[in-house]
């Protein structure tokens, strides 16, 4: 699969399109779109990150995964080339299971002191909205791609499962971290199911008892199975952040996010 005929690139820049354009027409918090000047040097600086990752999946990482599931494949390894039944059964306990997998990994990264390192980057900050879902530090990356080397093979997922996976939940990031005022409804609504702007918001709050809460990625059922689900009414008085990160170059320059896992 080359970037011409992968559809993931094209489909996320236009999710993000979209909402961007959704956040300056109804913001859900007006203040973060106040000042235009401030809201674009955010989101170029998110977006420089996130075009850093991206290239180094194109050119690297996507690769080695491959190999991971060619190596799988050729050895018939992996829980769903175990199973009986129709491809889309398989492919659907596959997505299933990873998503567990994204769940207990977003996790592991909060309560590993190393892994917390490289991930606190995406909690510092300070405003949210669509750019913000593409802030990752590029060595969290490939921490996460090299664990999902093992992932993709005990599953016995075939290269299309994780390309239908990530083009699914780049969408749905992208909408969770958004600026869009959704009617609280269509957000009540949508979360028993998938996580929403209103559940994420949580998860980037400064109080170290939300931030470590809201770990799902796409399905929110982890979070309820597992005991982390936390909610709060009043997400207009959440601050988002980590303390100690507050400074404009230090840490929200893109050199700063860079350099924030040693400093
Ligand atoms: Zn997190
Ligand atoms: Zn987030």
């Amino acid at each position: 699969m080359t970037i011409f005929s992968d559809e993931r690139p094209l489909a996320l820049a236009v999710t993000i399109a979209v909402l961007w354009t959704a956040e300056s027409l109804a913001p859900h918090f007006a203040a973060f779109s106040l000042d235009a000047r401030a809201r674009w040097v955010h989101g170029f600086r998110n977006a420089a990150l996130g075009l850093t990752n991206g290239l180094l999946g194109i050119v690297f990482l996507g690769a080695m995964i491959a190999v991971s599931i060619r190596w799988a494949e050729a050895h018939d390894l992996g829980l769903t080339r175990w199973l009986m039944g129709p491809e889309w059964g398989k492919a659907l306990v596959a997505l299933l299971f990873f998503d567990a997998w994204m769940y207990w990994w977003h996790r592991i990264n909060h309560t590993m002191p190393f892994l917390w390192r490289f991930h606190r980057v995406h909690h510092s900050d300070p405003r949210m909205d669509v750019s913000t879902s593409l802030r990752f530090h590029p060595g969290e990356i490939v921490l996460s791609t090299a664990a999902r080397l093992i992932v993709v093979a005990l599953l016995g997922m075939e290269l299309w499962h994780l390309a239908l996976y990530e083009l699914i939940a780049a969408q749905i990031v992208a909408f969770h971290h958004s600026n869009v005022n959704l009617p609280r409804r269509v957000d009540n609504a949508l979360r028993w199911l998938m996580v929403t702007p209103w559940m994420h918001w949580v998860h980037h709050s400064r109080l170290a008892r939300e931030t470590n809460s809201n770990y799902s990625s796409v399905l929110s059922i982890w979070d309820r199975i597992f005991g982390s689900y936390r909610f709060r009414e009043d997400a207009e008085m959440i601050r988002f952040g980590l303390d100690g990160f507050p400074d404009e170059q230090t840490h929200q320059s893109l050199s700063g996010m860079l350099r924030t896992p040693i400093g």
